[in-house]
């Protein structure tokens, strides 16, 4: 008999002000005057983890690592892995590779200093590894990174590399050679890929196109990478004005993604990126942007 496949469980921990859909109407320069809802999230999903004996990745935001590093120890802990989600939750295809270099740095120094023990994993701010950013992986494995998970293979209009792989692979990088974990998709048919395993998928989607997903993409042996922010369990979290659109998709759901996630863990068998062990047998490829499945 085939062993269950194993599938991956992470957090991106970050607050609720944090996100890009409202960087417009609040500045980096004052995340400083908004009071921290993450560790109190994060501790539920924490306890969420216990009851479903699953552990997991947390990609810890630098700039929560100053400030809250008893979060971290706490997390480290509770029997998890530590990982990088950059300092300043920047666009990466917007930054120069100097400037990705000195986030990504700075980061982990604070993460490794609060964790007390060396982060090898990466999630870049909104999936934001793309065609035009993928010097990111030379960087990531020069600065002592091994394995990355910040491709979608959809469209979307923020992020996305439509064509790249699918399942985990290895990429040779200027660096080193690099495990990228690209977030899960399934396929309807011939239809275009589509997203699933965490996030907005499944808050503001129904559970039934979740489940559906991750069979479908369990019957082509993808397993489900699945992710969620603490601030997506947080029903009571203070309104940021701004665009419409970015409130619909912050806002819809959030009562009901907890009960959500406790249905997404019981789907299957989750572990962390450090111990899935799907990285070691992993194809390498070669042309990444060329790269068709
Ligand atoms: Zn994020």
């Amino acid at each position: 008999m085939k062993p269950p496949m194993v599938n991956v469980f992470s957090v991106d921990v970050e607050d609720y002000f944090h996100v890009e859909a409202f960087a417009d109407v609040v500045p980096r320069d004052r995340w400083g005057t908004y009071t921290l809802r993450v560790e109190n999230n994060t501790r539920r999903i924490l306890d969420l983890l216990d009851e479903h004996n699953v552990e997991a990745t947390f990609f810890v935001l630098g700039w929560v690592a100053e400030r809250v590093p008893g979060l971290v120890r706490e997390i480290a802990a509770r029997g998890h892995e530590l990982a990088c989600h950059s300092y300043w939750h920047r666009l990466i295809y917007k930054l120069t590779p100097a400037e990705f270099a000195d986030d990504t740095q700075r980061a982990k120094d604070v993460i490794e200093q609060a964790a007390g023990c060396q982060v090898f994993g990466y999630r870049a701010p909104s999936y934001s590894v793309t065609r035009g950013s993928l010097w990111a992986l030379d960087v990531l494995a020069q600065s002592g990174f091994t394995y990355d998970s910040s491709i979608f293979p959809i469209r979307h209009d923020v992020y996305g590399i439509p064509d790249a792989p699918r399942g985990p692979f290895r990429v040779q990088t200027a660096g080193g050679t690099l495990t990228e974990y690209p977030i899960t998709t399934f396929r309807l048919g011939t239809g275009p890929n589509l997203p699933v395993g965490g996030g907005g998928y499944l808050r503001l989607l129904p559970f039934w196109y979740t489940r559906l997903g991750a069979r479908r993409a369990a019957a082509e042996q993808l397993p489900l990478i699945a992710y969620i922010h603490p601030w997506e369990v947080d029903p009571e979290q203070p309104r940021l004005q701004g665009r419409a659109r970015s409130r619909l998709r912050h806002y819809t759901n959030l009562a009901r993604t907890y009960d959500r996630l406790a249905a997404l863990l019981a789907l299957g068998q989750f572990s962390s990126f450090a111990k899935c062990g799907l990285g070691e047998n992993a194809p390498m490829v070669t042309n990444l942007t060329r790269e068709t499945q």
